[in-house]
């Protein structure tokens, strides 16, 4: 049977995954190498084992080969969640997905071929803080060490104001890339367009920039 998703350790990360796949009709294999994990998930996910996933002919004999999209979310074994990433890539697996505890194993799970790598304890503490500092902020996405996407609400201060009388990029060195307005996304707003202050701008820019962008437009 060709099952989407695999995912690897059913934690509070992986089993939120499990989850919400499961929930959208794809086709999931749970692997936690603890039976009340797999207890807890054999009516969620559509196969449900308990195995080491460090061990690779354990793998192999679940099919893993099949599957196109594994997900590593082994939290606090590090040693096993770097095991598990080189078995996979070993197999050959198309997209290996895995959470990294430190910046040193994200370091690392690139470097052994890791496809994606996420940091979800980081990046949601960075999000919350930028929406603590401004809750015009709705959403702060990184997507360098040094540049990231803001999703900021125009609000009063922005609100019947243009493109051209904020002046955004030679003011701040950002760009605005989107304005969503309700439903309606526009990816190439004109310059002289008139901001409603529910409007929302998707400003991309170097994090010093949107820094100050956020401290005297937001
Ligand atoms: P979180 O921080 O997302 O809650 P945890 O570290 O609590 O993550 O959970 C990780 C899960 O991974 C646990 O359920 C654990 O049993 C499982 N796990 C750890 N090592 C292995 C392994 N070698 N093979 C399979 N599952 C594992």
């Amino acid at each position: 049977m060709k099952r989407d998703y695999a995912v690897i350790g059913l934690g509070r990360f992986g089993g939120s995954i499990c989850k919400e796949l499961s929930s959208e009709g794809m086709q999931v294999l749970a692997i936690d190498s603890d039976e009340d994990k797999i207890n807890e998930f054999k009516n969620i996910a559509s196969h449900a084992v308990i195995a080491d996933s460090t061990d690779e002919a354990t793998l192999k004999e679940l099919g893993i080969r099949n599957i196109d999209h594994v997900i590593v979310a082994i939290g606090d074994n590090i040693q096993a969640s770097i095991l598990t990433t080189v078995v996979l890539t070993d197999l050959n697996i198309k997209m290996i997905t895995v959470k990294a505890q430190n910046d040193y194993h994200e370091k690392i799970l690139n470097r052994i071929g890791a496809n994606q790598v996420v940091h979800p304890e980081r990046d949601m503490g960075k999000r919350i803080a930028h929406n603590i500092i401004s809750s015009n902020i709705l959403d702060y996405l990184e997507l360098s060490d040094d540049y990231s996407i803001a999703e900021v609400k125009a609000g009063s201060k922005m609100s019947g104001k243009t493109l051209i009388d904020l002046d955004i990029r030679a003011e701040y060195g950002c760009n605005v890339v989107a304005i969503k307005q309700g439903k309606d996304i526009n990816v190439s707003p004109a310059a002289d367009e008139v901001i409603k202050g529910d409007d929302i701008l998707i400003v991309i820019g170097a994090d010093k920039d949107l820094s100050r962008f956020e401290k005297h437009l937001v």
